[in-house]
């Protein structure tokens, strides 16, 4: 195995590198860097995320940059400003001995800030293309002169509709710069900028084209439409210290879902391009920090994330070209460490998955959704660990430890211990308890409001046929409540002696106390909500039947009773 000094970098470089804590190149490095020292051939490197693709396109270039010329000799192209950001700091660091400069141009930030940067004379530029031709047209970036101009994820850049952008700026370069196309998926389109913009180009591959990272393992669960979420929730439950990346299709679902997992009292966050810049770094910076569990993302938003250590990376929906699937799943896995990377799918996307493992050359393994019960289990355990590894400040607890005992005085070892468990574990019991097995629902057959965009929260009621009860009486009584007027209602499935139910989970407060006190033929009705455990209160007195709406419904009054605490559990 080489070493960076092997591959010709200078003392100044090496000594960064060293301090940055690089000791041997990666992959893409050991084959990118002596062809930049030592070739002036343009070059298409197939890399994917994660695999050192910075340091090998900006190490040569910081090599032989030439320190008396003020002029930009080096602009780098990429797809969004996370990553315009990201490479920039990573040169930054890069340059620590080195003579020259860098400054980032990217959309979505105060324009004066960066012209007053680029009047700074930087040697390098990095830049998202909009932002850059802006700055072209503006004449405060001139790249009349440079001598390597990068396309990082040039397949992306494509894709989010630069091509324009892209042939404008390239117009403005000289015709004896040097081209570097790094991709992390080979296309037609990539192809295309290649022939276009390249003189034979060299080709570089570390790996082969369109591979997932090979340190990452991939599984897929397999669900019904209506327990997405609930899997997902599952999978967070029984990996307590998880640090990851949930992907979702659009900006809608992704702030959807991260609504969702706050509201359940996960440490999650939505980036996504409806989220304002300054928003987008504070998140970014908290989740790096890892404050943040679950970053929940679009493709585009988390483009530069570069986060290592990230133990999954999960596909809520499967992205809608493979090659994103490629980016996604390289978010884990990065700098050596090893990754998981899990795609929820229903049983009509079951095909897909064949997709991706002919795509990426790897198979998928099939995951079991974990049970109520595995999740108990596992919190139960991670908590003991917890307890066992915590710090203990004996000064500060020093002086509280006698009345502290004193409380305790009549409590043996095992009770003190299943107390203090349970206080902290109480809340996952609860959760759980009447949970259903989500595998064993994946044949169910009644989806036809999977693809509605709306998440449901699931009821079940003590009451069904045998009690009378009759789906339009159901709707009719549920959509009668004030509150609950033209409410989406989902799959309605009705048993002899109880029925489940579905109705938007925004509504599921409102649900409850919709069937708060009501009887039906003298049968106090019970409510259970399966996704938050809750129940309607114990003897609330079943009232009087009533003809009303609800047929044969009986006891309310008319909903404009106040609304009961629903005693919501604690996450
Ligand atoms: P990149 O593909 O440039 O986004 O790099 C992915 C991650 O790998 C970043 O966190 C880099 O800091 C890290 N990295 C890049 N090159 C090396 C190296 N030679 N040794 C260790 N880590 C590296």
């Amino acid at each position: 195995m080489s070493t960076f000094r092997d591959l010709g970098l200078n003392p100044m470089i090496l000594q960064a590198l060293e301090e940055i804590g690089f000791e041997t190149p990666t992959p893409i490095q050991e084959k990118t860097i002596p062809h930049l020292i030592n070739s002036e051939n343009d070059l298409v490197a197939l890399a994917q995320t994660g695999t050192g693709k910075t340091a090998a396109f900006s190490l040569p270039v910081i090599h032989q940059l030439d320190e008396v010329d003020t002029n930009v000799q080096s602009l780098i192209l990429c797809p969004t400003r996370e990553l315009a950001i990201q490479i920039a700091s990573d040169i930054e660091k890069f340059l620590k001995y080195s003579p020259g400069s860098v400054a980032a141009v990217y959309g979505g930030e105060r324009i004066d800030k960066q012209i007053r940067e680029l009047k700074r004379k930087p040697q390098i530029v990095v830049g998202t293309p909009g932002r850059v031709n802006d700055m072209i047209n503006r004449r405060v970036l001139k790249i009349q002169s440079i001598q390597w101009l990068v396309l990082d994820e040039a397949d992306e850049m494509l894709n989010m509709g630069f091509k324009e952008e892209l042939d404008d700026i390239l117009e403005n370069t000289p015709e004896d710069k040097q081209v570097l196309l790094f991709s992390a998926t080979m296309n037609k389109q990539v192809r295309r900028i290649a022939s276009n913009y390249m003189k034979k180009p060299d080709d570089i591959s570390a790996g082969d084209k369109n591979k997932g990272a090979d340190n990452v393992q991939h599984f897929f669960y397999m669900v019904h439409e209506k327990d997405r979420y609930q899997a997902l929730r599952r999978i967070a439950d029984v990996n307590p210290e998880i640090h990851g990346i949930v992907f979702c299709r659009t900006r809608r679902e992704t702030q959807q879902i991260a609504d969702k997992l706050i509201q359940d009292h996960y440490s999650a966050e939505p980036i996504h391009g409806d989220i304002s810049q300054s928003q987008r770094t504070l998140v970014m910076d908290r989740f790096r920090d890892k404050k943040i569990q679950l970053l929940v993302a679009t493709d585009v938003a988390a483009r530069g994330i570069d986060v290592s250590g990230l133990t999954h990376v999960i596909n809520y929906n499967l992205p809608e070209k493979v090659e994103s699937y490629v980016h996604r799943s390289g978010r884990t896995g990065r700098a050596k460490n090893s990754g998981i990377s899990l795609v929820i799918v229903n049983m009509r996307e079951k095909y897909k998955i064949k997709m991706l493992e002919r795509a990426i050359g790897k198979n998928f393994e099939q995951g079991r959704i974990p049970t109520g019960e595995d999740v108990c289990e596992r919190q139960l355990f991670s908590l003991v660990d917890k307890v066992c590894k915590v710090e203990v400040n004996e000064s500060q607890i020093g002086k509280y430890l006698a009345s502290i005992n004193k409380k305790f005085e009549d409590m043996d070892r095992d009770e003190l211990i299943k107390r203090f468990v349970s206080e902290e574990f109480n809340r996952f019991l609860d959760h759980y308890q009447n949970s259903v097995d989500l595998n064993s629902r994946v044949g169910d057959r009644d989806d036809k409001f999977a693809d509605s965009g709306i998440l449901f929260a699931r009821f079940k009621v003590n009451i069904g046929t045998d009690t009378g009860l009759n789906v339009k009486d159901l709707l009719t009584f549920i959509n009668e409540y004030k509150g609950l007027r033209g409410v989406e209602i989902g799959n309605v499935k009705l048993r002899n002696s109880h029925t489940i139910f579905e109705v938007d989970q925004k509504a599921k407060d409102v649900v409850m106390e919709c069937f708060e006190g009501v009887d039906m033929d003298g049968t106090e009705v019970k409510i259970i909500c399966e996704e938050t455990g809750v129940r309607s209160s114990r003897n609330s007195g079943g009232r009087r039947r009533s003809n009303r709406g609800g047929g044969r419904f009986g006891g309310r009054s008319g909903g404009r009773r106040s609304r009961r605490s629903s005693g919501g559990r604690k996450r």
